[in-house]
């Protein structure tokens, strides 16, 4: 794996770093919620995966992105919690058009995506005003094809390259999407490296079985969490093992 640096703009001190986990297959990760966001190259365009939780943090990420590539840009949000699509406007801004989601995903960021600014007034004090450059909210508008409730898949061409975007129904939340792409994945918070699991509005039983499907599928090496570090297939496992005993405890417990 190589490491590289890329400075912080605007707010000094700010370095996003880079993970290139394979060949055009970077993670960024930000401070801010301890974020991983996603960059795959294609020969025509890139592809970012969560945009951060305001300005801030996405102005990060987008300079990550541009010490990689002046390709267009197509974006994806992963779910609809404030720190994956709250900076989408930077990226807009950007030039990218293309923003990818679950349908569940812009239908949450549609109804609840002012509420969440609530929760992001530490770090980005404009996005939580809605005062200021990029803080409108920028709803996906390119969607995984059926209604949601069921595993779905589509692809999304790069160039050369395509990334497999799909999803296994309920489980962190009602919209959870995969990225996929050689044998690398990014996941989301489906996985959660290096705290707990959050269970604020997710579906445990939904959720287990969507870790044992996704470790099901041999092609993939790396899990690229939502927070955290990458992870293997045996972290994965073991997640999706202590979700079902905990599920199980609490079922039959007194
Ligand atoms: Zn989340």
């Amino acid at each position: 794996m190589v490491a590289r640096i890329a400075s912080g703009g605007r707010y000094p001190g700010r370095v996003a770093r880079i993970n290139e986990i394979r060949d055009g297959v970077f993670a960024v990760s930000t401070d801010n919620w301890r974020l991983n966001s996603g960059v795959v190259l294609g020969s025509r365009r890139a592809l970012v995966i969560d945009t951060g939780a305001g300005p801030r943090q996405a102005r990060e990420i987008l300079e990550a992105v541009r010490s990689l590539t002046g390709l267009p840009l197509t974006v994806v949000n992963t779910h609809a919690h404030y720190d994956h699509f709250l900076g989408n406007a930077v990226f807009q801004r950007a030039g990218a058009e293309d923003f990818w989601a679950h349908r569940g995903c812009a239908a949450a960021i549609q109804a609840h995506g002012d509420f969440q600014r609530s929760f992001v007034g530490t770090h980005e004090p404009e996005m939580a005003a809605a005062e200021g450059p990029d803080t409108r909210l920028v709803v996906p508008n390119r969607h995984l094809p059926g209604t949601g409730r069921r595993p779905a898949l589509t692809r999304v061409d790069l160039g050369e390259r395509a990334a497999v975007l799909f999803s296994f129904g309920p489980g962190h939340t009602d919209n959870d999407l995969c990225v996929g792409v050689d044998d690398v994945v990014f996941t989301g918070d489906l996985v959660e490296q290096g705290a707990d699991p959050s269970f604020d509005d997710s579906y445990p039983r939904g959720w287990a079985t969507a870790l044992e499907s996704l470790a099901a599928l041999d092609r993939y090496q790396v899990f690229v969490p939502g927070h955290g570090n990458p992870v293997e297939r045996g972290f994965v496992l073991q997640q999706a093992r202590l979700m079902r005993t905990a599920i199980d405890r609490t079922a039959c417990g007194p």
